[in-house]
C-alpha cells in the first residue's frame, strides 16, 4: 500500500510503498477514509517529538472502516465506521481504568512509537478505538481525536456552564473556527478574536461576537464578563487572555505556534483574579464520545480547507500554511 512514511530524525517525509499491515492480538486493520493534516506534523518533521521512532508512517487523526479483526477483540466488526484516539493506552492500568487514559504510563503515540494514518490502510490498538455513531459525516468524525475531542476536553476540564461567555484566540484557525461551536454546541456564548481583518466575516458566522487584532483584552471586557479564554495561539497571545479574564476565570491553553518561546507569567494575575490555566494532553475515549454526539447532533459543522490525496501531500502542507484558507485540510488516500 501507498503510505507517506518519515525515514528519520529531521529526515523529511517520503511517498513510498510498503506492506499492508495485519492485525496482531487486540488489534484491527482499518480502510483509511479521511484523515487529517496537522500542525503538529509540521513539529514532528522538526524533530520536537523525541519519542518517534523511525521509519514511521505520518498522521494522527483519522476515521476509517474496519476491514480486518484481530484476535480477542470485542465489540468491533468488519465493516464498523471508526476514529482512533491520538494513543494508544494499555487499557489496564489505574488511570486507565478511571477513564483517564491520557495518563496512562504505558500509551504509545500513533505517528511516533506507532505508525500513523497517511496510508491506505492503517493498523490500530482496540485500546484506542472508537465507533462513530450513524449520521456523523467523514469529515466531522475525522476531526474529533485532535480538535473538536480536544476542546471539548479543555472545556470540560473548566467546568463550563451554559451561558458562561467564552473568547476564542485565533478564531479562524482550523482549531479555533471549531473552539467557536464547540463551546457554542455546550451553551456558551462567543467571542471570536482574529488578526486578520479578511476572515472576520467567517469568524462571525459561528461566533457571536468577532473581535479584530491583537489587543483584544479591552474590547472583550467591553462585550461581557469572559468566563473562558480558549486560547489556540500560545505565548503571543497568553498575555491579553490572561488580561480578558474576569474573576474565577479559566485558561484553556490548547495550542502553542512556537513550543520554544518561554512566557513571562505574572503571577498577581493566577493570584489576585483566581485564574487557573488549564493543561492540555489529549482526549480520551470520554471526551471524543461527548464531542462526536455534538457533532452528529449538527451543533459541530466541520470547516474544511481543502482535501489532497497521499501522493498530493506537499499540496496539502501548502494549504496548512496558506493564511487564506480557513479550516482543516484532509487527507483521503
Ligand atoms: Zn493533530
Ligand atoms: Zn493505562
Amino acid at each position: 500500500m501507498k503510505a507517506v512514511v518519515v525515514t528519520g530524525h529531521k529526515q523529511g517525509y517520503k511517498v513510498q510503498d510498503i506492506p499492508d499491515p495485519k492485525p496482531d492480538k487486540g488489534e484491527v486493520v482499518i480502510r483509511v477514509d479521511k484523515a487529517a493534516l496537522c500542525y503538529r506534523d509540521t513539529l514532528q518533521l522538526k524533530g520536537f517529538y523525541p519519542r518517534m521512532r523511525y521509519p514511521v508512517v505520518l498522521g494522527h487523526e483519522v476515521v476509517g472502516t474496519i476491514e480486518q479483526v484481530g484476535d480477542g477483540v470485542t465489540g468491533f466488526k468488519e465493516g464498523d465506521k471508526v476514529i482512533s484516539l491520538l494513543y494508544a493506552p494499555d487499557g489496564e492500568c489505574e488511570y486507565c481504568k478511571a477513564g483517564e487514559e491520557a495518563y496512562c504510563h504505558h500509551r504509545l503515540g500513533y505517528s511516533e512509537e506507532l505508525d500513523g494514518f497517511f496510508a491506505e490502510k492503517a493498523k490500530l490498538k482496540v485500546t484506542s478505538v472508537i465507533k462513530v455513531p450513524q449520521g456523523t459525516s467523514d469529515d466531522g468524525a475525522v476531526l474529533v481525536p485532535c480538535v473538536t475531542g480536544m476542546i471539548y476536553r479543555g472545556l470540560t476540564r473548566a467546568k463550563i456552564k451554559k451561558g458562561e461567555t467564552v473568547l476564542v484566540t485565533g478564531a479562524s484557525g482550523g482549531v479555533g473556527i471549531h473552539a467557536i461551536q464547540v463551546a457554542k454546541g455546550l451553551g456558551a456564548k462567543v467571542i471570536g478574536v482574529t488578526t486578520s481583518p479578511d476572515k472576520a466575516d467567517i469568524v462571525g458566522k459561528y461566533a457571536d461576537h468577532v473581535i479584530v487584532g491583537k489587543e483584544f483584552s479591552s474590547e472583550a471586557k467591553k462585550i461581557s464578563d469572559v468566563h473562558i479564554v480558549i486560547d489556540t495561539v500560545g505565548t503571543p497571545t497568553l498575555e491579553e487572555s490572561l488580561k480578558s479574564l474576569w474573576m474565577g476565570g479559566r485558561i484553556v491553553q490548547i495550542g502553542n505556534v512556537d513550543p520554544a518561546a518561554p512566557f513571562n507569567l505574572k503571577l498577581g494575575y493566577v493570584i489576585l483574579k483566581d485564574i487557573e490555566l488549564i493543561g492540555h494532553a489529549s482526549a480520551t475515549k470520554k471526551d471524543a464520545e461527548g464531542a462526536l454526539k455534538l457533532t452528529a447532533e449538527g451543533k459541530i459543522n466541520p470547516v474544511i480547507a481543502g482535501t489532497v490525496n497521499l501522493e498530493d501531500i506537499d499540496k496539502g502542507y501548502e494549504l496548512l500554511k496558506d493564511k487564506s484558507k480557513i479550516g482543516k485540510v484532509l487527507l483521503k488516500p
